[in-house]
C-alpha cells in the first residue's frame, strides 16, 4: 500500500497563552484527527512569545508526536513565522491557520476537498468583518481597493492567510528570498490554480490581537512598496500635469500682458507671475522625483531577486531539465 499523503498544518503563535490550549485541543486537533485519507503534522511556530505560550505547546508536543514546534529566537512577525513554517513543512500540502480561532478549523476538510479536485492554492476569503474597529474595516476595504488598483496582480478582497498550498507552490515560495514579505501577496504573485472558500471571520476566542493599527498600517505600506510601483507613476503624472498647466498659464500670462497689453484687465502683477513660475518648478520637481523613484524601484526589484518566471511542472510536457 502506498504511504498516505501528508498534510502540514502551520499555526503561527505570538502571545496566545490565554487561548492556545483550548484552540488546539478543542478545535484544531479533533479536526486534524478526522482527516481520514491523509497523515498530518501540526507545526506550531512560536514567534517569540513573551508569555508562556511556548511552555504550553511544548507540553502538548510531549503527548503527541504529530505536533512539531518551531521556536523562533524572537518575535519576527507573522509573515516570517509563516515562511519559517512553510520551510519546515514536509507535507504534500500545507494549511496555514491563525491560533486565535478567528479562522474556523472545521473548514479544513473543505480546503482539502478543493485541493483534491485540482486547486493548488485554496484561499480563505472572509465574507464580512466582525469585531473590527470602524477604521480597520474601512482601512481593510480601502487597502484591497488600492492594492488592486495599483498592484500588478489582483488580490481578491478579503483574502486571508487561512490557506492551503500545494507542495509545488510551497517549493516555489521557499525559493523566494526577499525580506519584506507579505505572504498572501507573494503567493498570489506565484500564480498556479487558485480556488476560494468564503468563511465568516470569527471573534478572537482569547487574548489580544497582536496587529494594532500601526502594525496594520505598516503592513499595508509594505504591501504597496513591495508589490507595486503605481504610486510612483501617479506622482509623475501629477507632476507632468502641474508642469503642463502652469506652463500654459505662464504662456497665457506673457501673451496677455506683454503682447496684447492686458485686454482682459487681469492686472496680474509680479507676485502672480512668480506663483505661476514656482508652480511650474514644483511640477518639474515632482516629475523628476518620480523618475528617480522609478529608477530606485527597478533597483529594488532587482534586489528582491525574484525568479523571472515560475514553471508549472505538472502541466508542462516532455521537458527534461538540462543536466
Ligand atoms: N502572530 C505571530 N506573530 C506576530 C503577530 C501575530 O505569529 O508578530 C500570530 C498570532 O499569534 C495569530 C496570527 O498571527 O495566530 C494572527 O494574529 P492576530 O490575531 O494578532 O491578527 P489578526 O487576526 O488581526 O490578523
Ligand atoms: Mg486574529
Amino acid at each position: 500500500m502506498a504511504t498516505k499523503k501528508l498534510i502540514s498544518i502551520i499555526v503561527p503563535i505570538h502571545n496566545e497563552a490565554e487561548g492556545i490550549e483550548n484552540f488546539l485541543e478543542k478545535s484544531l486537533f479533533p479536526v486534524a484527527e478526522k482527516i481520514k485519507n491523509y497523515d498530518h503534522e501540526i507545526i506550531l511556530v512560536n514567534d517569540g512569545s513573551t508569555d508562556n505560550s511556548l511552555e504550553i505547546i511544548q507540553k502538548l508536543a510531549e503527548k503527541n508526536s504529530k505536533i512539531k514546534i518551531l521556536a523562533l529566537s524572537r518575535n519576527f512577525g507573522k509573515e516570517p513565522a509563516l515562511s519559517a513554517g512553510l520551510k519546515y513543512a514536509k507535507g504534500d500540502a500545507a494549511i496555514t491557520i491563525d491560533a486565535d480561532g478567528q479562522q474556523p478549523p472545521e473548514l479544513v476538510p473543505k480546503f482539502i476537498e478543493k485541493w483534491e479536485n485540482g486547486a493548488e492554492i485554496v484561499t480563505g476569503v472572509r465574507d464580512h468583518y466582525t469585531k473590527h474597529g470602524f477604521i480597520q474595516k474601512l482601512g481593510s476595504k480601502l487597502f484591497y481597493k488600492l492594492l488592486n488598483l495599483f498592484g500588478s496582480k489582483s488580490t481578491v478582497p478579503g483574502s486571508t492567510d487561512f490557506r492551503l498550498i500545494d507542495r509545488v507552490v510551497i517549493d516555489e515560495f521557499n525559493k523566494l528570498s526577499e525580506h519584506n514579505r507579505i505572504t498572501r501577496g507573494l503567493i498570489d504573485w506565484l500564480g498556479f490554480k487558485q480556488e476560494y472558500i468564503e468563511y465568516t471571520y470569527g471573534v478572537r476566542t482569547a487574548g489580544k490581537p497582536s496587529y494594532n493599527l500601526k502594525k496594520l498600517f505598516n503592513l499595508a505600506i509594505d504591501s504597496f512598496v513591495s508589490m507595486s510601483t503605481t504610486p510612483l507613476v501617479i506622482f509623475g503624472y501629477l507632476g507632468a500635469f502641474v508642469t503642463f498647466c502652469s506652463f500654459v498659464l505662464g504662456l497665457f500670462c506673457i501673451i496677455n500682458q506683454y503682447i496684447l497689453g492686458d485686454p482682459l484687465h487681469l492686472y496680474w502683477d509680479g507676485s502672480v507671475q512668480l506663483a505661476i513660475f514656482i508652480t511650474f518648478l514644483v511640477g518639474l520637481l515632482m516629475l523628476s522625483q518620480s523618475v528617480t523613484a522609478l529608477y530606485i524601484s527597478h533597483i529594488h526589484a532587482e534586489t528582491q531577486n525574484r525568479p523571472l518566471y515560475i514553471v508549472d511542472k505538472k502541466n508542462s510536457r516532455n521537458l527534461e531539465p538540462k543536466k
